[in-house]
């Protein structure tokens, strides 16, 4: 059983949707509007996010947009009116996994989101997006607007550990036990100094952060690329 978010605002079409997924034995929940998605999207946890690109408040490619900018790694399958190329590759830039062109049948439907639910019960992708950033934690690496850039091992287990946190406060003493290892001699001062190194790589503006937040007296925590989160 997977948790399906299903976005559509035509009710005919949301309905059926959801009738026919919760058949195929998975866990739905709906919403009408991009506002509404944005916001149970980014709540989740999720295995699949069903979005239909024409919506009120919020398009669905500037839904998906802000999910990977959040952090939300779930596969979204976009659903598109008609087979224009451009709102595919469009789809596809915004983050988007796969797209369904309307109208489609429900045996397509089923083939689309099996594949995806099968793809994200494979080994752990450890690819994470934000805003302009693509962290590959097997492999290493930051790229962030396309281009590489240089971090350090604890650097790269610090924004792992805030990442997996989803949001959520982690203590200094936790991120120095994750980086470095239990028992070791680095301070709080330390853990200060690589957040700072680190927001001038991933920040775009790393004076007033957006991702890496201080939460005062506590810790970090990972936040969504808006201001509201400061
Ligand atoms: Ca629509």
């Amino acid at each position: 059983m997977a948790r399906i978010l299903i976005v559509e605002d035509e009710p005919d079409l949301r309905m059926s949707l959801e009738e026919d997924i919760r058949r195929q034995g998975h866990e739905t929940t709906v919403a009408e509007d991009g506002a509404r998605a944005l916001e149970l999207g980014r709540k989740g946890p999720w295995d699949l996010i069903l979005l239909d690109v024409m919506l009120p408040k919020m398009d669905g490619f500037d839904v998906c947009a802000a999910l990977r900018k959040s952090g939300v790694t779930a596969p979204v399958v976009m659903l598109t009116a008609r087979t224009q190329e451009a709102e595919k590759v469009f789809g596809l830039d915004s983050g988007a996994d796969d797209y369904i062109t309307k109208p489609f049948g429900l045996h397509e439907l089923r083939a689309r989101i099996r594949a995806q639910l099968r793809r994200g019960a494979g080994p752990v992708d450890r690819v994470r997006r934000f805003g302009d950033c693509v962290v590959d934690f097997d492999r290493a690496t930051l790229r962030r607007a396309g281009q590489p850039v240089d971090i350090t091992p604890q650097e790269l287990r610090l924004l792992e550990v805030l990442l997996d946190a989803g949001g959520r406060v982690v203590s200094r003493d936790h991120l120095i036990e994750a980086a470095w290892g239990p028992g070791t001699a680095i301070t709080d001062r330390a853990v200060d100094t690589h957040i700072f190194n680190l927001r001038k790589k991933i920040e775009p503006l790393p004076s007033d952060p957006c991702y890496l937040l201080s939460v005062r007296g506590l810790g970090y925590r990972f936040g969504s690329g808006t201001l509201t989160d400061s």
